[in-house]
């Protein structure tokens, strides 16, 4: 089976004990392992795909406990380098009432921002396999330059590439800078998950479909856009696909669309899609991709944090099971 590789940051989420509150009247956090292609790559293994993190954490107690976390979720870590240079990766998330949330990051810089292209071998990727990204590590930083050489190395080899912007404003020095750095590397990608929250922020387009039309140029084959508990929607270059999303009583969304983009990922994997089917192949099982990611999505955000949130097969399986027999 092919594999899938994330790159990015992997950190620890500080989550509040007590919801609904600003950050500052929080009294206690429990820690979560985080980090967008983290979790990610762990809701690939989770469901059963070879994943593999590329990343750095720091030389210390916060870097241990990650490695570990990340190996306890089945993620391959061959490929995760230490560094006594920068300590890990840190953030305070707050939930409001909803389950929504905010983020306060600590890292300037964080170790993961160190990881060089030198450390990226191209040996690494095969055809079929799948490199996913985000943005909050393509701030200037060696780890820009690597993401860089890991999405050409994937291409080259026949891999598909696949990219998630994930705004987090807060990372960057202005808005202006995120959103040029998102939009130098989306023409890269084959697919795109886009969230409600962001499409218009990163295309400056108020009208939704023309927003996510904007976005097929380049590589660009697919683009899938999430909307909470709404669900989600698939554009390909010849289609239109929506699904709706499964209700259940939301505690903590964190990681929730990490957790969509790792079970469609998966299902990609299982699928054996190809860069150049890429588009036909969701055509053809658009169905049965978004019910599988959809229903990951959904069940993540009944748990607190993200990779510790993240449901079996089976619950995913029950889930889609009881829609079907409801129908
Ligand atoms: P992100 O977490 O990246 O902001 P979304 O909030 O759109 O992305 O969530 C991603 C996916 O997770 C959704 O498409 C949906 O499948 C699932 N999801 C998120 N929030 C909920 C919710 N409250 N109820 C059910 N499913 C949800």
């Amino acid at each position: 089976m092919s594999r899938l590789y994330t790159i990015g940051e992997m950190l620890i989420d500080f989550i509040p004990l007590q919801t609904g509150r600003p950050l500052h009247e929080v009294t206690s956090f429990k820690r979560a392992p985080g980090g967008a292609p983290a979790n990610v790559a762990a809701a690939a293994a989770k469901y059963g795909s070879p994943s593999y993190l590329l990343t750095k954490l720091g030389q210390d107690a916060f870097g241990d406990y990650l490695l570990q976390e990340l190996q306890n979720a089945g993620v391959n870590a061959e490929h995760v380098r230490r560094t006594d240079e920068a300590g890990t990766g840190l953030a305070f998330v707050s939930l409001k009432e909803n389950g929504e949330r905010d983020f306060s990051f600590y890292r300037n810089p964080s170790a993961d921002l160190l990881l060089r292209e030198d450390e990226i071998d191209p040996a690494w990727f095969a055809p079929g396999d799948i490199l996913h990204f985000g943005s909050v590590d393509l701030v200037d930083s060696p780890m820009k330059t690597a993401h860089r050489k890991a999405i050409r190395a994937a291409k080259t080899a026949g891999g598909i590439v696949s990219f998630d912007p994930n705004v987090r404003l807060p990372l960057w020095r202005s808005a202006d800078d995120c959103r040029r750095a998102i939009l130098e590397f989306l023409p890269a990608a084959h697919l795109i998950k886009i969230s409600d929250e962001e499409l218009e922020f990163v295309t400056g387009i108020s009208d939704t479909e023309t927003a996510i039309l904007s976005l097929m140029r380049g590589d660009v084959q697919a683009v899938v856009y999430t909307r909470g508990a709404d669900g989600a929607e698939l554009y390909t270059r010849s289609g239109r696909y929506a699904a709706p999303g499964f209700p259940v009583k939301a505690l903590d969304t964190t990681g929730a669309g990490d957790a969509f983009v790792g079970g469609l990922l998966h299902r990609l994997l299982e699928l054996n899609a190809d860069p150049d089917r890429l588009s036909a192949l969701l055509d053809r099982h658009h169905a049965d991709i978004l019910l599988f990611a959809n229903a990951s999505g959904a069940l993540t955000t009944t748990g607190s944090g993200a990779i510790s949130a993240l449901p079996d097969r089976g619950a995913i399986e029950s889930l889609i099971a009881g829609r079907s027999s409801a129908v």
